[in-house]
Order: C-alpha cells, then sequence, then structure tokens
C-alpha cells in the first residue's frame, strides 16, 4: 500500500512525496505556489488575443520556408500549440520523435494533424537497438526517470533541427496550467548527459554512437546566449485547459484521446501506471489531477474517485507488460528481480548536477 499519511485538504498530493509541506490548514505547498502563479495565467479575450498576435508578429516571416518548429507527440499540449500555430498562420516544420513506442493512435493525430494544417513533417527515428539498449540499462540501474532517456533525445534533435533549418523559434507545449507541482523526486533532470553516459557504461552492452545527446555545458551556455533558439510557450500565453483543448482538437482534426497524460506512448503508459506505482511507490496521476483542481477544472471529489479507480485495466496490464518485456528483451525472472530491488538515486551514479548548482549560483546572484 502507499503512504498517504498526510493528504492535502485542497488538492489530492500527499506523502507519498516526501519533500511535501502543509501549512497549518493542511494546504500543501504545491497548492500555495498555484494560488500566486496561476492567476498571472488568467487572461481576458482581449488579453489573449494581444498575446497571440505579440508571437506571431515575432515569429512570422516571409523570407523563410518555416518560421517555427513544434515537437508534435499527439499528446494534447503539442496537438493544441499546433492548431494555435495554424489559426495565426504560422508556418510551422512539425517534427515527430519515434523512438520506438507510439502508439497507434498518437500517430494518427500527428497524421491527422499536419494534414489539416497543411504542415510539412519530418520524422526522427530513433536507432531502435541502441535506445533499446540505453532503457535496458536505466532499468537495471534502478533510477526512476528512465523517460529521461526519450526527453534529452527530443531535446538534442530539436535543437539539431533547429540548426539544420536555421529556425530561431520553438513553440513549446512546455505550459504551467498542466505540467506544474511535480515533485523533484518523482523525476530527474532531463539535461544530465553525464548521468546517461555513466549509467550505460555500467549496464550497457553499445556505445553511445547514434542516440542524439547534448552535454550540460553546452546546453546551459546555449540557453544563456540564446543558440538554442527561442523557446515559445504559447499555452502560457492562452487559457489553457486541458478540457476545452481536447474538445477544440477533436472538433477541428477529428483527433482522438488516448485515456491518461502523456499515455501517447505504450512505454510511458507502462512506466507511468506500472513501473513508478509499483517500484518507486508513488502515481503520477495525483500531481496531474491536483493540477486540474487548481486550474478549476475538476473538483478535488471528481479527483478522487477518480483515483480510486484502478489505474490500470488488468487486461490491458498484462497485455501490455508481454509487449514491453518481448520489446526489451527481459524474461519475467529478470524483470521481476529488477521490480524487486530496492529504488537507487541518479545521483548514486556521476551526473552533471555540480554544474547546475554552479548555474543556480549565479542566477541567483542575477536576481538577487
Ligand atoms: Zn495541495
Amino acid at each position: 500500500m502507499q503512504n498517504t499519511q498526510q493528504q492535502c485538504t485542497k488538492c489530492v498530493m500527499d506523502t507519498t512525496d516526501p519533500d511535501i509541506r502543509f501549512d497549518a490548514q493542511g494546504v500543501c505547498n504545491y497548492c500555495l505556489e498555484a494560488a500566486i502563479v496561476l492567476p498571472k495565467m488568467k487572461f481576458t479575450a482581449e488579453q489573449e488575443q494581444e498575446n497571440l498576435a505579440k508571437i506571431k508578429q515575432m515569429v512570422h516571416s516571409d523570407a523563410n520556408k518555416y518560421d517555427c518548429v513544434i515537437g508534435l507527440s499527439g499528446g494534447v499540449d503539442s496537438s493544441y500549440v499546433a492548431l494555435l500555430a495554424h489559426k495565426l498562420g504560422l508556418k510551422a516544420l512539425c517534427v515527430h520523435f519515434d523512438n520506438g513506442w507510439n502508439s497507434e493512435i498518437a500517430v494518427s493525430n500527428i497524421k491527422k494533424i499536419v494534414q489539416k494544417c497543411n504542415y510539412d513533417l519530418a520524422t526522427y527515428v530513433i536507432d531502435w537497438p541502441e535506445f533499446k539498449d540505453l532503457q535496458r540499462s536505466f532499468f537495471k540501474a534502478g533510477v526512476v526517470d528512465i523517460e529521461m532517456l526519450t526527453d534529452h533525445a527530443i531535446m538534442a534533435t530539436m535543437f539539431q533541427l533547429r540548426k539544420k533549418y536555421k529556425l530561431k523559434y520553438i513553440l513549446s507545449g512546455s505550459n504551467y496550467v498542466t505540467e506544474h507541482g511535480m515533485p523533484l523526486k518523482w523525476i530527474w533532470r532531463k539535461q544530465d548527459l553525464t548521468n546517461i553516459r555513466d549509467i550505460q557504461s555500467k549496464f550497457g552492452t553499445k556505445k553511445i554512437k547514434n542516440f542524439p545527446t547534448m552535454n550540460s555545458v553546452k546546453f546551459q551556455l546555449s540557453k544563456l546566449f540564446g543558440l538554442g533558439g527561442t523557446y515559445i510557450e504559447i499555452l502560457n500565453g492562452v487559457n489553457y485547459s486541458k478540457v476545452d483543448a481536447m474538445e477544440a482538437l477533436k472538433r477541428e482534426f477529428g483527433w482522438e484521446y488516448y485515456g491518461g497524460k502523456h499515455y501517447e506512448s505504450v512505454f510511458t503508459k507502462f512506466y507511468q501506471a506500472y513501473i513508478l506505482p509499483t517500484k518507486f511507490k508513488f502515481d503520477k496521476r495525483k500531481v496531474h489531477l491536483s493540477a486540474q483542481i487548481r486550474n478549476g477544472e475538476i473538483t478535488r471529489d471528481e479527483a478522487l474517485q477518480e483515483l480510486a479507480k484502478d489505474i490500470y485495466d488488468p487486461i490491458q496490464l498484462k497485455n501490455d507488460r508481454q509487449y514491453v518485456l518481448k520489446k526489451l528483451g527481459f524474461s519475467e525472472e529478470e524483470f521481476g528481480a529488477m521490480m524487486a530491488a530496492p529504488p537507487k538515486q541518479h545521483l548514486d551514479y556521476a551526473s552533471d548536477e555540480w554544474i547546475f548548482n554552479i548555474w543556480r549560483k549565479l542566477k541567483g546572484k542575477k536576481n538577487a
């Protein structure tokens, strides 16, 4: 059973996050932070139009074939970015990152979107044997953020593509409303290439050759000097609601929902709905539902009802488990032993954390 000793009185976050803190009224630190930030994400219709017009003015260019890049996963956030870009008349190059795990629904969503918007689609297909070996290594290492491999590769690929096509702007699906309040212990820093390399050197059988990488120094320098392009978080400029966005996507593109945040990938679903709750004893649905409560999209009672439901349909779980194990080449015994082994920290392996600590200090001084 999960440890739910204390649960926030406003959202559904609880002490399965070891860093959670509560005030005297039992309200968690995530709710308290969001109460300050969320009102800044609410706009009048005029403000919303103004924000979008500013983005269009900055990004639109007659000179180039494309004026921006959109990384399209087929999920709600990135699909809605494509819809907004299309409505603004922007000429986007869409990039689909194929790591071998994307669901058919996600791929079909992507096709519908680029067809309707008349956008070009560049598909990056990962070197599967190498990526499979990396994913196996992360399983064996026992660290929490197996998904950082995909996130890291997407980041590096977007950087390379932007350079290739000489594009300055990246329309990103990152947004505060649906993504805020993720406990730090539940994820790891995606840029940490030293961590990836060390884990692969200890547990892998292949050298990293084709897997797209970007080291932390380059990443931070490019951020500092704007070399990685300008990331525009367009969803932070509109009244973004996942429920409304899905309605619009269904209406405009015939887009289909795949049943859970980030479940557009079979692996992500199995990771979030099986590996994390089973081995690491936490349930990411709590973060996503809590964000929706704070945004006024659902009530706390509705979220509690949702949490009471099975996280995985038993038949689906059996099928997905078989599929994932077979694809990664793990036997039942091997996989069972890894799931039963105590979790390890990312910091049990070499890491670029020191670079980020310096960066944080510099930033702190700059802001002081
Ligand atoms: Zn809370």
